[in-house]
């Protein structure tokens, strides 16, 4: 179930938008999401060089359980350059490109004035890059216009948005609520991590199948920060002309695994809270959080960003990562903690909420608070 339609008014004409990365796991996401959407029409979409010239049928192995849209099959895979979104018109580009090509490719998609939004995590710790998470910190986005000034990008329009690693994720949108209620002074999250996290064809069924694999390569230390800035605030420091983003200051520990599980990452979380709370109050507070996301009705928005499980033994990847169309984090056993006060178990899908969805989401927004026009510009 999606939000009813939105309060904000629709473009005149479907704002036209490109993938970068789309033959991958998170490209597939994108396309499967844009093929009808309300606001953004597909113009472009660009690979590697072993999959551009050909149509996108022949270049990518599709694995998603709903079938590839006939017109999206016939498309042209173009170079990855900035040219082919800027012939094809291109207001906005979704990057689901490898952290090691994004870096410099979307620094030059925003420098010839494209919005871009991305899934690396090459520009997530910049200081003027919003990580963005509708359901967690859509003020973040009133950073933009500093980031344009910093960067040069204020005349042609461009931007860089991104989302966060998509463990990150499920947990800010549980953590935001409480952190507004009762303050957060630390935490430690244990992560059972997707295979498809890890991309396309990703992690060999030899080393994951009757197995978890105790390591993701540079996955805690994206933990431990990114929710820092995620939940930080928007200020400025003494020598810098615009404002920045200053981190949160509550203390995280991660350990993340990969687990033997298709899509959706489950999260082991105990917390220490400022404010001394009842069982009642933390259950209310995730239960009843509403984000701007909610308050505009944006079109991938779900009901509720989070929903909280009563059952005993939930939530669980293969029964609740697909809830609102996976737009949602499912929280459950709430209990106390011996150790910390509280503890609890989240489930997020890491494809769409955490990654393709998420940065559908955070373009609705942009679009929503006036960052996304019809034009270039
Ligand atoms: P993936 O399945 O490995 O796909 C990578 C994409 O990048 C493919 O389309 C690939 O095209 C393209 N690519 C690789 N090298 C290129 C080059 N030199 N020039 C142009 N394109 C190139 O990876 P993924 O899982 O979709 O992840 C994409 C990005 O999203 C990564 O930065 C990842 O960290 C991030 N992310 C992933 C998830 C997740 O759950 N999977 C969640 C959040 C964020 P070819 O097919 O032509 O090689």
């Amino acid at each position: 179930m999606s939000a009813p339609s939105s309060s904000v008014a629709p473009p005149a004409e479907r704002i036209l938008v490109g993938v970068a990365g789309c033959t991958g796991v998170v490209g597939q996401r994108f396309l499967s999401m844009l093929a009808e959407h309300p606001w953004f029409r597909l113009a472009a979409i660009s690979a590697s060089d072993k999959s551009a010239g050909k149509r996108y049928d022949e270049a990518a192995a599709w694995k998603l359980t709903t079938d590839l849209p006939a017109d999206i099959a016939a498309m042209a895979v173009l170079p990855n350059t900035v040219e082919s979104f800027l012939a094809a018109k291109c207001v906005v580009v979704f990057s689901a490109l490898d952290t090691g090509v994004a870096t410099q490719f979307e620094l030059d998609l925003a420098a010839a004035g494209i919005k871009v939004f991305s899934n690396a995590s090459s520009h997530r710790m910049d200081a003027r890059v919003p990580i963005l998470i509708p359901h967690a910190n859509a003020e973040h986005i009133a950073i933009l216009p500093a980031q344009q000034r910093a960067m040069g990008y204020e005349e042609k329009g461009g931007y860089i948005v991104t989302n966060a690693n998509c463990s990150s994720t499920g947990l800010v949108v549980a953590l935001r609520p409480l952190q507004d209620a009762f303050g957060i002074d630390s935490l430690f999250v244990t992560t059972l991590q997707a295979i498809s996290g890890a991309g396309y064809p990703g992690v060999p069924s030899l080393d994951i199948t009757d197995n978890t694999i105790p390591y993701i390569s540079g996955e805690e230390d994206k933990m431990e920060m990114e929710p820092q800035k995620i939940l930080g605030r928007v200020g400025k420091v003494e020598g810098e002309k615009e404002e920045r983003f200053i981190p949160a200051g509550f203390k995280v520990s991660a350990q993340c695994n990969r687990v033997h599980v298709i899509d959706g990452h489950q999260e082991c979380v105990s917390i220490k809270l400022k404010q001394k709370a009842t069982l009642e109050q933390v259950q209310a507070c995730l239960r009843d959080w509403q984000s701007e996301a909610q308050l505009l009705r944006l079109p991938s928005a779900p009901v509720h960003p989070i929903h909280l499980h009563t059952a005993a033994n939930r939530p669980q990847p293969r029964l609740d990562r697909d809830r609102e169309r996976g737009f949602v984090v499912t929280v459950g056993r709430v209990r106390e903690c011996p150790l910390f006060d509280w503890k609890f178990t989240l489930c997020s899908h890491n494809t769409v909420l955490g990654a393709a969805g998420g940065s559908i989401l955070n373009a609705e927004l942009a679009y929503a608070k006036g960052y996304i026009t019809q034009t270039k510009k």
